[in-house]
């Protein structure tokens, strides 16, 4: 069993939903959205205790917190860590996260000890901190940069998170034996939209739980009927 905390389940133009990214056993990041840090200390978790953060692509509702997030681990409590942090995300982002900072030393080096940062593309996988984990490329702006999700395994569970795509090939890798599959509805190219994530409730096995995210609340239907498909809900706590 472990635990999932919802930091958020809007997009960039969302109404009043926070930017999506999720937190895995308290100590694995999928995303970091500008709310991170806050959100990470709301749940009263020891900023040290993150052992991955796993990001999907460059735009900044998935990037963002980065920032403060790198200032709190770098200049906050970083010296107390008996352990590196590990950040993994596809070619650019790291670039792009060092545009964001802007030549501050919270930007470490890409083999510093303290943070290390790795890159992801299809099939790439590692083992860290007891976790097992693999990218599989999806199609959110291929013209533009390689988007990734992700395969989590931990405690005998395997979560699958979309990040941003349209429906793909991709989608269905990431989902297959997933317990949960955490995917999103931009509600249109390049996302997937409310079709999407109804036809693959009747493609994918019962016993694939669907939380969407990346979703607009105003727009939403109401799935409440729909088993093994539900919304997320920001700074929700589920259970896997
Ligand atoms: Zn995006």
């Amino acid at each position: 069993m472990t635990t999932l905390d919802c930091i958020g389940s809007g997009n960039a133009f969302s109404n009043g939903q926070y930017w999506n990214g999720f937190l895995v056993d308290r100590r694995i990041l999928f995303d970091c959205p500008a709310q991170t840090l806050t959100h990470l200390q709301k749940l009263d978790l020891a900023i040290d205790d993150l052992d991955l953060i796993l990001l999907s692509h460059q735009h900044s509702d998935h990037v963002l917190g980065m920032d403060l997030l790198l200032l709190e681990l770098t200049m906050g409590r970083a010296s107390k860590r008996g352990r590196p942090l590990r950040i993994a995300a596809p070619p650019g982002v790291n670039e792009r996260v060092a545009e964001i900072i802007g030549g501050a030393p919270r930007m470490t080096p890409k083999d510093d000890e303290r943070i290390t940062w790795i890159e992801m593309h299809d099939g790439a996988n590692f083992e860290w901190e007891g976790v097992k984990v693999q990218a599989v490329e999806v199609d959110h702006m291929p013209e533009l940069f390689l988007a990734v999700g992700y395969r989590v395994e931990i405690d005998g569970k395997l979560i699958a998170y979309t990040g941003d795509t349209k429906i793909c090939d991709g989608v269905y890798t990431l989902a297959e034996g997933a317990d949960l599959l955490v995917l999103e509805c931009g509600g249109g190219p390049p996302h997937m939209n409310w079709d999407d994530i109804h036809k693959l409730r009747e493609d994918l096995p019962a016993s694939t739980e669907m939380l969407v995210t990346h979703y607009n609340g105003v727009t939403a239907p109401d799935v409440s009927a729909i088993d093994g498909l539900s919304l997320a809900e920001d700074f929700a706590n589920y259970t896997v």
